[in-house]
């Protein structure tokens, strides 16, 4: 492993704000980004923690996206909000669209949350999480630059195109899964890429349409979705809810309006939080809820199985007491950013 630096929960937030602000993120953009990025380095889903941070800098420098401009919401309908980021980064307008999502949840069983004209790259868990911390069930869906070739085809057409799930448990953390619907996270590609490492079979193809093991060849080729024909119908889906559904763009639009190539899609997610106990007449959310146990009882029960959200729990309480692992050269990256 390359040379690492230890940094705090506390200190990665400090250094992420500190360079956002530096490089020009109003304070309530840099403090949003800086909990995103935050969040994702503590529970050890590093390719959306500080390795981000340079993609949140080229989105900036390359005037794609707005450092300052403030999230507008809407209602649109008796349970459906919206909230345009005004082609600045995500985590500012989903932080505006979570109570109001929550509370209208809570009124009328089922609300949805629409963020437009936003440009994403982060996990969509938080999102989910924070519905879930509240009692709620949470779905979310977003569509990103066109790197995935349709099952049988060659060509990039879909974005990872990441859905997120959560439940809520009863005095436990919930139950979340976050995936995107391509074999792996481009992420993943390119830390390996960085690493020097391999891709393992069925992930990607190269430029010529065969199957690579090369994290560049793949790069410049297509992504493949997961699981066949099957992943590449989600990732239809997902492009759909996230894209015409919101009067957002589709995954090879955004790509085509990254004009300055800057890995920081445009575009929209859709956000969906239900309440359990609009769902029962007298609704007893308690008694659903412990339904839902019988089932991860017998999931944790098999030996080799486990809950979705479970390994960032454990690097949660990890990087709480011991802190997080930074590449040095990632860190000396960001200190160059907050440096001015
Ligand atoms: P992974 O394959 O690493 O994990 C997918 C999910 O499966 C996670 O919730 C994970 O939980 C869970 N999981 C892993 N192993 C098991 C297991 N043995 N049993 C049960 N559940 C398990 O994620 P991806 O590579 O597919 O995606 C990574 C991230 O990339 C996501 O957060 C996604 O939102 C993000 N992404 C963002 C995009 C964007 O445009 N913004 C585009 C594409 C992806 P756990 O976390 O506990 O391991």
């Amino acid at each position: 492993m390359s040379e690492t630096v230890t940094l705090s929960v506390d200190e990665v937030h400090a250094l992420a704000k500190a360079a956002l602000l530096q490089q020009g993120f109003a304070d309530n953009h840099a403090t949003a980004i800086a909990n995103t990025v935050t969040m994702a380095e503590r529970d050890e889903c590093r390719h959306h923690g500080l390795f981000r941070m340079p993609f949140y800098m080229n989105g900036l420098w390359s005037g794609q996206a707005s450092p300052s401009i403030e999230p507008v919401l809407t209602r649109l309908a008796p349970s459906v909000i919206r909230v345009d980021a005004g082609y600045s980064f995500s985590p500012l307008a989903l932080e505006a669209g979570d109570a109001p999502l929550a509370e209208l949840a809570q009124e009328h069983g089922i609300a949805a949350l629409s963020v437009v004209n936003a440009l994403n790259v982060a996990a969509l868990w938080p999102e989910v999480e924070r519905l879930a911390q509240r009692g709620l069930v949470g779905f979310a869906f977003v569509a990103a630059a066109p790197y995935v070739a349709p099952a049988g085809g060659t060509r990039p057409l879909y974005g990872t195109n990441p859905m997120a799930f959560s439940w809520p448990r009863d005095g436990l953390p919930p139950v979340v899964f976050d995936q995107a619907s391509s074999a792996s996270a481009r992420g993943e590609i390119q830390i390996r890429l960085r690493d020097g490492k391999t891709l393992p079979d069925g992930w990607a193809i190269g430029p010529d349409g065969q199957p690579t093991n090369d994290p560049k060849e793949a790069l410049a080729g297509a992504q493949l979705p997961f699981g066949g024909f099957k992943g590449s119908n989600i990732a239809m889906m997902v492009e759909l809810l996230a894209g015409p559904l919101l009067g957002d763009v589709l995954s090879f639009e955004a790509g085509a309006r990254d004009t300055a190539n800057t890995g920081a899609p445009c575009g929209g997610e859709l956000v969906i939080a239900m309440d359990p106990a609009k769902f029962l007449p007298g609704g007893d959310r308690k008694a659903q809820l412990a339904h839902a146990e019988m089932l991860f009882e017998r999931i944790t029960g098999q030996t080799g199985a486990r809950l979705p959200a479970d390994r960032r729990y454990e690097a949660r309480a990890r990087s709480a007491e011991f802190g997080v692992k930074v590449p040095k050269v990632l860190h000396e990256t960001i200190l160059s950013y907050a440096a001015g």
